[in-house]
């Protein structure tokens, strides 16, 4: 079946004064309906260029420099303005880090989430109002037909997102992008806000690319996860597979920095050095120099990604040996 979305080859570019710098490049994955995929690495790693990427919102000086993106098999990458614009609000649901990004301060939440809906459906004013008053109960806003007339600011950052969420799903869109949606909210509040985004992925079969630094997160919402280095996708795979027989050794680094038990530090693996910045990295694989596995190819050739079961992983010791030459 045709995935709701599918990101084929996509290179972005940002154009500075004295170069070209590539913060995607070559990067492939599908989401499919109902399904969450996580999308995790460390931060400039390209997590977040490449949601804006798939929203149409990478502003000049950067811009997408190759490849292509398919909403469920319609080419998005290449809309005008006004009709990426459509496709964000009804087609795809966007959930920010601070949910004040998304919400006007100067409206009531109600008022916002109605005006979203009637630019995208045919409802009257108040079949309108019934259909917010419904979405903030979903996403558990207590008393919301009274909450519905309340500005932003009377919520609590964590209420604050629900009501984000609500907005989110208002259109009945296909894909929800949620980019580190709990970071910004207490910890006491995190999980309950991604077991919300999780439900409403399931019952409404709308597709879910998660981007977080947390691998916690990743383990327990996500049915795929890709991990991402330096703008490539380095392993992606089952959740299961890849938390529990990462291949990737920069994948194998990040899940030993899964802490398993309350108050145990299971920190084994500590990955040295840190990732390159976008006008430094290396030749060949990008992760060579952190790599106890590197070997001579590793500094000149920049491993392509293989399958190896259900993974995929971007790393010469997977792929399958080359005939040599005699
Ligand atoms: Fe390490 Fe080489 Fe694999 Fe890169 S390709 S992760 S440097 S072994
Ligand atoms: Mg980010």
């Amino acid at each position: 079946t045709q995935p709701v979305l599918s990101v084929r080859n996509l290179e972005v570019e940002f154009a500075t004064r004295r170069a070209t710098l590539r913060a995607i490049n070559g990067v492939s994955f599908d989401i499919a309906k109902g399904e969450v995929l996580g999308v995790v690495g460390e931060s400039g790693a390209g997590k977040s260029v490449t949601g804006l990427a798939v929203i149409g919102l990478i502003d000049p000086p950067g811009r997408i420099s190759g490849g292509q993106i398919e909403l469920s098999g319609t080419r998005i990458d290449q809309l005008p303005p006004e009709e990426i614009r459509r496709v964000r609000g009804k087609r795809i649901g966007m959930i920010f880090q601070d949910p004040l990004t998304s919400l006007n301060p100067l409206y009531r939440i109600g008022d916002q989430i109605i005006e979203t809906i009637r630019t995208h459906t045919s409802l009257s004013e108040s079949a309108a109002r019934q259909r917010a008053i419904d979405l903030l109960a979903e996403v558990g806003i207590p008393a919301p037909e009274k909450r519905i007339d309340g500005y932003p600011h009377e919520f609590s950052g964590g209420m604050r997102q629900r009501v984000v969420i609500a907005l989110a799903i208002c259109a009945e869109p296909e894909l929800i992008i949620a980019d580190e949606p709990t970071t910004a909210l207490d910890v006491s509040v995190q999980a309950q806000i991604i077991a919300l985004i999780k439900r409403l992925g399931r019952d409404h079969g709308t597709a879910v690319m998660l981007v977080t630094h947390d691998m916690g997160v990743i383990a327990e919402t996500c049915d795929r996860v890709a991990v991402m280095y330096s703008g490539r996708i380095a392993e992606i795979g089952p959740v299961q597979d890849v938390v529990r027989n990462p291949l990737h050794p920069y994948a194998k680094g990040l899940m030993g920095a899964i802490p398993t038990l309350a108050g145990e530090d299971k920190r084994l693996v500590q990955i040295p050095g840190s990732m390159p910045r976008l006008s430094a990295i290396p030749p060949g694989c990008p992760f060579n120099p952190r790599c106890a596995l590197a070997f001579d190819r590793c500094r000149v050739e920049r491993p392509e990604p293989v399958r190896h079961g259900a993974q995929s992983v971007a790393c010469h010791l997977f792929e399958p040996a080359k005939e040599t030459a005699a």
